[in-house]
């Protein structure tokens, strides 16, 4: 159901959007969207829930361009930026936990057109999309950013 879910919050936004921009009685005509090849979504699952969704709404026929984004890892341990192609976030070079996704995990509505026309200034509106099961620090991950268990990091007011 979490593709469902973000599916639900894209077409929200991007029908919030249409109306602070053309009125209550916008229709959406296209959205383009941006889907991060780590953000745990594909391209079939939104468009899948795009067809159940939109029936009867004001995006009713609206058409869904979806581009992907490549994930990227950032290693702080080598320094390295590389391809990933999982949404975990380990150094594919050394194999560092200290890592970080740097591309691809997001999603975001970076156009839109409604029945008024193209809305070609909108700022890109990122949709928020939880990654599956990381809801909650996960005691092995945090645990091994370093220092030792309940050191006090420097520098936190
Ligand atoms: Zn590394």
């Amino acid at each position: 159901m979490h593709e469902l879910m973000a599916t639900q919050a894209v077409l929200d936004a991007a029908t919030a959007r249409a109306r602070a921009a053309r009125g209550e009685s916008a229709r959406l005509r296209e959205v383009q969207l941006e889907l991060g090849s780590l953000s745990g979504l594909t391209e079939d699952s939104i468009r899948f829930y795009w067809e159940m969704l939109t029936p009867g709404t004001s995006a009713e026929g609206c058409a869904l361009a979806v581009s992907i984004v490549p994930g990227r890892v950032r290693c702080r341990s080598c320094g390295r930026d590389e391809p990933a192609t999982e949404s975990i976030a380990i150094c594919p070079v050394c194999g560092s936990f200290d890592a970080a996704i740097a591309g691809g995990g997001d999603v975001a509505i970076v156009g839109l057109a409604t029945d008024g026309g193209p809305e070609t200034h909108a700022p890109p509106i990122p949709v928020v999309v939880l990654p599956h099961g990381h809801e909650h620090p996960d005691p092995i991950a945090s645990g091994r950013a370093g220092g030792a268990p309940g050191e006090v990091p420097i520098g936190r007011p």
